[in-house]
């Protein structure tokens, strides 16, 4: 038989452990790489060295590792993709895609804000810099509208220029926007298939722009429902989601089945973990997983 097209990734930001939320994005990629007969990939999203916490990688891929992970190939750092980064930006340019902006935070505290509460930049620098203005930033001219399946959520339709506008591609720093460099790392990777929490659906329509712009292939996307507390917050490294620990992964690993409507049978509980996700992977159908863009979770967490 051919060898399966499918590629799936995690990539998670090493700027905290991982805990419940990214257990459910590596699981859920996972299975829905593995069980297409598919590869896997392990990225480190440290393009942002000043927020990257050192030594904070090798902690990660032990913890998958603890947790029954293995993936193809070497583990992929954004922070060595720098010069792929640097031809598209230079692509897009060439095209007319972008366009230097001198605006800073001041000039648009007043703007109306995206969808995901970024700026809806208002132009200001669209035509041309204003005179006595030096460029900061570089956006990409945001056009038309993004429609797309989103494999758990359903159809997606996205206003660009009215529900994100012109979005920024290199920072002021210097450094480029997750936006751009995630688009990047995916067509490098090969990967086909991009399975997510749905905190970042909101970044999508940017991203398959850019492929588009690019003319690099679109992934299919699948965004995952968010683990979420009472009051609907999001747990996030930030606030007070417990860090994933080694000792108790077939526990967790088996709420995380259960959250993504994959419940394992009562004879799994306490598996070893590398036998938990063999079931999972065996009995993955993504159609199970909740159509949710948030989930409550399980308590303890
Ligand atoms: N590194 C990003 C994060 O941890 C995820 C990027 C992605 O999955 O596209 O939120």
């Amino acid at each position: 038989a051919p060898p399966s097209p499918v590629v799936g990734r995690f990539a998670p930001s090493p700027t905290g452990r991982l805990h419940f939320g990214s257990l459910l994005a590596a699981l859920a990629s996972h299975c829905d790489a593995r069980s297409r007969g598919g590869r896997w990939l392990v990225r480190i999203d440290d393009l942002d060295a000043a927020r990257a916490i050192p030594g904070m990688d090798a902690d990660i891929l032990r913890t998958l590792e603890a947790y029954g992970f293995s993936w193809d190939g070497e583990v992929a750092y954004q922070s060595r993709n720098l010069i792929h980064y640097e031809a598209a930006f230079a692509t897009l340019r060439d095209r007319g895609w972008l366009y230097p902006c001198g605006c800073s935070r001041r000039d648009l505290a007043e703007a109306p804000r995206a969808i995901d509460g970024s700026t809806l930049y208002p132009g200001t620098c669209r035509e041309g810099l204003p005179p006595g203005r030096t460029a900061r930033a570089w956006r990409f001219r945001a056009e038309g509208c993004v429609v797309f399946d989103d494999r758990i959520q359903g159809r997606v339709v996205e206003d660009l220029p009215r529900e994100v506008g012109d979005f920024v591609v290199k920072r002021a720093d210097g450094v480029f926007a997750y936006q751009l460099a995630v688009v990047i790392d995916d067509a490098l990777g090969g990967v086909t298939d991009v399975v997510r929490g749905a905190d970042l659906l909101g970044s999508t329509a940017r991203q398959i722009a850019l492929h588009r712009a690019l003319g690099l292939p679109v992934p299919r996307y699948a965004h995952l429902p968010v683990a979420v507390d009472a009051r609907g917050d999001k747990l996030s490294k930030q606030t007070r989601a417990r860090p994933l620990e080694a000792a108790e992964a077939s526990v967790r690993l088996a709420q995380a089945l259960d959250f993504l409507g994959h419940t394992p049978p009562a004879e799994l509980r306490g598996a070893p973990p590398a036998e938990l996700l063999a079931w999972a992977v065996a009995h993955w159908k993504i159609d199970e997983v909740p159509a949710l863009r948030q989930c409550l979770h399980p308590d303890g967490l």
